[in-house]
């Protein structure tokens, strides 16, 4: 009462706040991107629906005012794959961490981009099972601590844009919440786009990744982003030397080539029921 307004507070669940992520959390940076493309591309609010799966991430979906599910581990997509099918005119944003997309839902996540039905993924990679106590992912780099790594890892990461793109995908992206203004504009065109998108939103744990490799505060581990990354359009002209040790952030693929999934079963049903042969 008698606090000041703020132009976002639509898109909240006053009722779920204050929110539970750690002091320094990137989760809170990705989710106001996330809010801010639907702002900025002016869709309707009772006509977005963020699919949520397990980790820290799924949060998301409790705070923000838009339809919504919380579904089981490693289940968003598929719980996505059936509104979007049922209810094609609803723009379905999927959250999701690196280890429920690409872990626990990595079969759904490689068989979405495969179909290209109109989704956008947004993946939360903070590089570990944040909520389950800090256990290594798919996706935790080489020689880096967890709880379940406690020697350091030997299991090689996985590069999330290139499954989505070697899986079919027609439009993915990387950004990072350091570079929070370009993750907005990547997750706008992901919304915009007919077709299946993933943006891959890297993002800190302070308190279990970052304390356990003594990454120092918040602020020193937003800043390594800084430092870390490199513009695809940069990239391109770099050898493979320079790029050793690089994330490489910026869209890598934007392509109308293929027909969306949800069109062509219409097209499909249309034909069926003309009593056409297909
Ligand atoms: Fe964020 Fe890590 Fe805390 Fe989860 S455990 S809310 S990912 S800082």
């Amino acid at each position: 009462m008698g606090g000041v307004e703020h132009i976002f507070d639509k898109y909240l669940r006053q009722d779920k706040l204050p929110q539970m992520w750690c002091p320094g959390c990137g989760n809170g940076i990705v989710l106001q991107a996330i809010i801010r493309a639907v702002d900025e591309l002016g869709l309707e609010q009772d006509k977005v629906v963020v699919v949520a799966g397990v980790g820290c991430s799924g949060r998301a979906n409790g705070y923000t005012d838009f339809c919504g599910v919380h579904t089981n581990h490693g289940r968003a997509l598929a719980y996505a794959t059936g509104i979007k099918m049922q209810k094609p005119e609803l723009n379905v944003i999927v959250v999701t961490g690196d280890g429920d997309c690409t872990s626990i839902g990595g079969n759904h996540f490689i068989h979405a981009c495969r179909r290209n039905i109109d989704l956008t993924a947004v993946v939360f990679n903070n590089s570990n099972y944040g909520m389950t106590g800090g256990q290594y992912s798919p996706t935790t780099p080489d020689g880096v601590y967890t709880k379940t790594t406690v020697y350091g890892n030997i299991d090689p990461a996985f590069d999330i844009c290139d499954l989505a793109r070697g899986s079919g995908a027609t439009f993915v992206a990387r950004s990072t919440a350091y570079h929070a203004v370009q993750l907005k504009n990547e997750i706008a065109r992901g919304i915009g786009h007919k077709g299946f998108s993933v943006v891959e939103a890297m993002c800190d744990c302070p308190s279990l990744y970052g304390r356990i490799n003594r990454l120092g505060t918040p602020a020193d581990m937003i800043s390594r982003w800084k430092d870390v990354c490199v513009q695809r359009k940069q990239a391109d002209k770099m050898s493979a030397g320079e790029l050793r040790g690089k994330i490489v952030i910026g869209e890598f693929v934007n392509s109308d080539a293929r027909p969306e999934y949800t069109r062509m079963y219409a097209a499909l049903r249309e034909r069926a029921a003309r009593g056409e042969t297909v």
